[in-house]
């Protein structure tokens, strides 16, 4: 057996895969917040570039990658399908383990496959800045690397949380020649009167995203750019499936079981999603995604329309919520800590396709370390989720021989603060009180 399946270069997909056209009963329309209908195209262009926008509002299933996208994921791509032997035998189970390995890219997560194609086509429309928000440093460092790469600008409002806890992040970006600023910024409206009511603000990347929209909206040649959430975004991450589908195949398995780590949505959308036409047909796969405990957006959020910032600037999204207002608590997997999931994965949860799981922090770090022992990769915090949840599976009945696979988002060598943390005993287990998401829920936009 192999340890790990590759593919060569030219087995790289070369057309993303679009599972809009594939959802049962669809996807509900963007709303304009001033006017509670659909927002039209122009009012987006004002901060995204129409070859994003094609793709947000596609009902293709296969889009061509282009061939300068495809130049630049060659540096990482196509990244390994890895079968966790080691952990499976710590764990004694009878189930395979197999993980997608996204942390090879040069930020170490699966973010540069959408933060390059949106530089991209950005750059091919003329826009020569882009601004964009970032919780734990990931996004922001994948789209600064974009950016320095195609001769872009690139500002970055960092969430002051993750911009005080994990300052290499903030280091990578500023080698890319980007500009970061902890979040709320005295650079924007919408950051001055936050920090006027509360000055030792952590910030939320709810209120990142108002303050990089109107820094797009204010400054001319500059557009944003989001990095998870949106269905272009889960188109570019649907790579990640499409290689996984190749490699599965060529390893003769198939999975029972396909499990990622859910903030925004993108990475296990992405994963997932090529595999849902096979569903669809009969095929017997179970989807699950995992989220913390502590921001627990679809086991205890609503599916509703809201807004997908503090300031109400972005259009309103039919997605799962806990409120455009809600405040998660500092936990370490900053990338797992957004009110909103993307409307791609809650339409797939409405519809019984995903089922969602949460779990809390300390048994995921408990997961991390026995990956990390077994099988040499430390995993950032995010992705210890997935890794909980793949190791539930794999013990829930150890004899069960099932096929299990796992994305592994991103590796953690720059949020060992977060495992120092850890190890020391200082973290906590924190489960969002009812009454606190029944108060931002109550904040949620009146749609008739
Ligand atoms: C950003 C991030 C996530 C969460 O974002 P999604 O859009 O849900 O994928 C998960 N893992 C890592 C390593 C990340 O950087």
């Amino acid at each position: 057996m192999n340890k790990k399946i590759i593919l060569r270069d030219d087995e790289m997909p070369t057309s993303w895969y679009n599972v809009v056209p594939d959802i049962p009963n669809g996807l509900q329309p963007p709303l304009d917040p001033e006017t509670m209908q659909p927002v039209s195209p122009e009012k987006l262009a004002a901060v995204f570039p129409m070859g994003l926008l094609e793709q947000e509002m596609s009902a293709e299933r296969l889009i061509p990658i282009p061939e300068e996208v495809r130049e630049i994921y060659g540096i990482w791509r196509p990244t390994p399908l890895v079968r966790a032997t080691n952990l499976e035998k710590a764990l004694g189970t009878k189930a395979k383990i197999f993980f997608k390995n996204e942390s090879v890219s040069p930020v170490g997560s699966h973010k540069p496959n959408s933060a390059v194609a949106q530089a991209y086509y950005n750059k091919r429309e003329g826009v020569k800045r882009l601004s964009t928000e970032t919780g734990a440093g990931q996004w922001g460092s994948a789209l600064s690397m974009a950016a320095g790469m195609l001769g872009l600008e690139c500002k970055v409002y960092m969430v002051r949380v993750s911009f005080d806890q994990k300052p290499y992040r903030k280091s990578m970006m500023k080698t890319y020649g980007a500009d970061v600023v902890a979040s709320p910024s005295p650079d924007t409206n919408v950051g001055r009167a936050i920090l006027e009511k509360d000055p030792g603000c952590n910030g939320a990347l709810g209120i990142a995203i108002s303050e990089a929209l109107e820094d797009a909206a204010t400054h001319d040649n500059t557009n944003y750019a989001l990095g998870s959430v949106l269905n272009h975004v889960v188109l570019h991450q649907s790579i990640i499936g499409l290689e996984a589908k190749k490699q599965m195949e060529i390893a003769g398995e198939y999975p029972d079981v396909i499990i990622g780590c859910c903030g925004g949505g993108s990475n296990f959308a992405g994963f997932a999603v090529p595999y849902v036409p096979d569903y669809l047909e009969g095929k017997k796969i179970r989807f699950v995604g995992v989220e913390p405990e502590s921001c627990p957006t679809m086991t205890a959020g609503r599916l509703a329309y809201d807004s997908g910032d503090v300031a109400m600037m972005t259009p309103l999204l039919y997605m799962y919520t806990l409120g455009h207002d809600f405040m998660p608590p500092g936990i370490h997997a900053g990338g797992l800590r957004y009110h909103g999931m993307a409307p791609i994965v809650s339409a797939l949860v409405r519809e019984n396709i995903i089922e969602p799981v949460s779990v809390h922090q300390l048994e995921c770090f408990e997961a991390g370390i026995l990956f990390a022992k077994t099988e040499g990769i430390i995993p950032a915090p995010e992705t210890c989720h997935a890794i909980r949840g793949a190791i539930v599976e794999a013990t829930r009945d150890l004899n069960e021989p099932k096929t299990i696979m796992f994305n592994f988002s991103g590796h953690g060598l720059i949020d060992m603060a977060a495992y120092d943390n850890y190890l020391a005993g200082n973290l906590h287990n924190y489960a969002m009180p009812e009454e606190e998401i029944a108060a931002s829920l109550a904040n949620l936009p009146t749609v008739k």
